[in-house]
């Protein structure tokens, strides 16, 4: 069985390329590219004139709530949310129900996404059991079953000697530890980030420093033990600085940067909408400006969306009370296309390597190029539709996102992984 896209503008990162050029898929794999590629028997041609063809994106950063929290979210209903928003494979987080920190967890998760999932599905282990934050996990037994990184995200591993011990003991696996970067002692009672807005509302913030401090603390832990860290969400222009710093010392220190953090800022809170609640907090518009330009520049690796969903009753009610966090497969790539890449803020070739390439690299993932041989995962894009994103036709079992009504130009067209187009 094989499939041909025709005409369509091949955007590859991974190898240098952005030209007219057909792609031909033989079963799940890349078969061959070039222009006007000949048309062999039994093959299904796809027009896509006018279309941008990438490598599929790649979310490092979703939470798929199974399991434990089935009625926010599923593997069923997370991997169409994700394949809807141009995601050919996301990497869940261990915050689940119980938590992911054996084997039988993992092992229950990459089983429902075989049966039930639509992309592909990479499990992130926790570093301490039941994120307890007091004891390290089966980290041998949860990288042997197959979980590509570790991670307490949602909390802080706290306990500095205790993340050390982490580090070191999985070097061997060389998968990295990914930081939730938060003194939680800074941040307690808090609801968004510290500054003017804050004082104005009378609402509790967090400071930058907050997240500065642990990002400062990993980053030395990082140098102390050669281990890769990567920084979850970063969102502020100090922690910028601290990572660009290290790198620049040579230090495997690589960081992530959610859609919303580089598209909102504090004064969202403004409305007391819940779904402008998240961890860390929006942050000021200097802050964006830092972040975008980290994003340009490579100092921030990658983009992904720190989906989060929440049902209904835990987004309403007061604002200090209200969950953290907003769901982002459905939004991201079309908010990205249309409030960064349409500008030219950001080019086009490094959002795409910024959410197929990098990521890719930065976990070992398989993905990430149009390489013949490499599995045929593709994200195609329309980059003229007009759209209004409208939370009720999410295929997320969520719907907290603070950009429901917001006008689009631009978003994925078809989904294709493994050579069978999943979602269109
Ligand atoms: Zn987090």
């Amino acid at each position: 069985m094989s499939l041909l896209i025709k005409n369509g503008r091949v955007v590859d990162p991974a190898n240098s390329m952005d030209a007219e050029q057909d792609v031909l898929i033989s079963g799940a794999r890349i078969e061959r590219i070039g222009p006007d590629l000949p048309l062999a028997a039994d093959t299904t041609v796809l027009d896509a004139t006018g279309k941008i063809v990438c490598p599929g994106f790649i979310d490092i950063h979703v939470h798929l709530r199974e399991p434990g929290y089935e009625y926010k979210e599923t593997v069923a209903t997370g991997t169409r949310a994700a394949a809807a928003g141009g995601f050919t494979a996301v990497c869940c987080m261990a915050n689940t129900q119980p938590v992911n920190d054996n084997r039988s967890i993992t092992d229950y998760i990459r089983a429902k996404a075989a049966v039930e999932g639509i992309v592909r599905v990479y499990p992130i282990g926790a570093v301490t059991r039941g994120l307890g934050g007091e004891e390290l996990a089966e980290l041998a037994e949860l990288a042997e079953a197959g979980c590509v990184a570790f991670s307490d995200d949602g909390r802080c591993v706290m306990n500095a000697a205790l993340y050390r011990r982490a580090m070191e003991y999985t070097l061997p696996f060389g998968a990295p530890i990914i930081s939730h970067a938060e003194d939680h002692e800074l941040s307690r009672g808090t609801a968004m980030n510290e500054g003017v807005v804050s004082t104005e509302l009378g609402v509790p913030g967090a400071p930058a420093a907050a997240e500065d401090i642990m990002v400062a603390r990993d980053i030395l832990l990082a140098e102390l033990t050669g281990a890769h860290v990567h920084i979850a969400h970063l969102s502020t222009a100090g922690a910028v600085r601290l990572v660009r710093d290290a790198k620049a010392r040579g230090i495997r220190v690589t960081a992530e940067v959610t859609p919303h953090h580089l598209l909102l800022t504090e004064d969202a809170v403004r409305a007391f909408d819940a779904n402008a609640k998240m961890s860390p907090p929006l942050r000021s518009k200097r802050d964006t400006e830092v972040l975008l330009e980290a994003l340009v520049d490579g100092t921030i690796d990658c983009i992904a969306t720190d989906h989060a969903p929440h049902a209904g009753s835990e987004k309403e009610g007061e604002f200090d009370r209200a969950a953290f966090g907003i769901i982002g497969l459905e939004t991201a790539v079309g908010l990205l296309l249309d409030r960064l890449g349409r500008p030219g803020a950001l080019p086009l070739g490094t959002l795409i390597s910024r959410l197929s390439r990098d990521p890719a690299r930065l976990l070992r993932l398989p993905g990430g190029s149009l390489a013949p041989g490499a599995a045929a995962d593709l994200t195609l894009i329309d980059p003229g539709a007009e759209w209004t994103v409208d939370p009720a036709k999410f295929a997320s079992k969520s719907r907290n996102t603070p950009f429901g009504g917001w006008s689009v130009t631009g978003r994925p067209w078809k989904t294709i992984v493994g050579g069978s187009i999943v979602w269109e």
